[in-house]
């Protein structure tokens, strides 16, 4: 599913140079859970961000499913994206103006599809994520538990076929964090792919296998 040769993010400045990654070759397939650790600033988010096509890498190769993207253009990268790929972060990313239901709709809204399928969708992964009671009101009247589970209930209502974590429990204790880990295991095994930056051993834990970056490179890859 995922396959990158090389790649290379430099970041520059007026005055400073960042290799934020330096030569990552990787391999994810279908069906995998596979996490990311290391220090911080080493690349993690980089990375993440150029596999979930939020960005391009300055070099190297980076082919989703076959396709080399590592040069599409940001609209090419948005359509891609649309129901392929779901994204969970640290921080939820929810938008406070927008209720639970409105927040998890959004996906669907940008794809074009159906107010009654939107309807029924968006009510199924409320369901699932255990948050129906809660879908009228505002992120910030939530916990950061329920906030998780929304953003959940987001990256997952358009069912795509990739999630990308970044920290998905860096926020939260570690009861609400098991529970999101659980949620995420849940969905690996009913054949999503996972790809999970963490900084918890108890995390990585979930995952099949452990890619060990340090400084912008691949330093070990451990399969559990
Ligand atoms: P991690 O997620 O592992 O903590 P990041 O991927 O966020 O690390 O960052 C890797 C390196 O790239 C760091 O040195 C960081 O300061 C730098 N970096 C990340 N994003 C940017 C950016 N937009 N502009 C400049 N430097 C950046
Ligand atoms: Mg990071």
């Amino acid at each position: 599913m995922i396959k990158t040769i090389n790649l290379q993010k430099i970041f520059k400045t007026e005055e400073v140079e960042t290799w934020a990654l330096n030569n990552v070759s990787i391999e994810v397939k279908q069906g995998e859970f596979v996490a990311i650790m290391g220090p911080s600033g080493c690349g993690k988010s980089t990375l993440l961000n150029i596999l979930g096509l939020l960005d391009n890498p300055t070099g190297g190769e980076y082919y989703l499913n076959g396709t080399e993207v590592s040069r599409y253009t940001e609209s090419q990268r948005t359509s891609l994206r649309k129901g392929v790929i779901g994204f969970v972060f640290q921080s939820f990313n929810l938008i406070d103006e927008l209720n639970v239901y409105e927040n998890i709709e959004l996906p669907l809204l940008y794809m074009g599809i159906s107010a009654s399928e939107r309807k029924k969708r968006v009510e199924a992964a409320m369901e699932r994520m255990a948050i129906s009671h809660r879908s009228k009101h505002f992120p910030q009247q939530l916990s950061g538990g329920q906030q998780q589970r929304v953003a959940i209930a987001r990256a997952v209502v358009a069912n795509p076929k990739l999630i990308l974590a970044d920290e998905p429990t860096g926020n939260l204790d570690s009861k609400n964090g098991k529970e999101v880990m659980g949620l995420l295991s849940e969905l690996n095994n009913e054949g999503t792919t996972i790809v999970m930056v963490t900084h918890s051993q108890h995390d990585a834990g979930y995952a099949d296998r452990i890619i060990n970056l340090f400084d912008g490179q691949v330093v070990t890859e451990v399969s559990m």
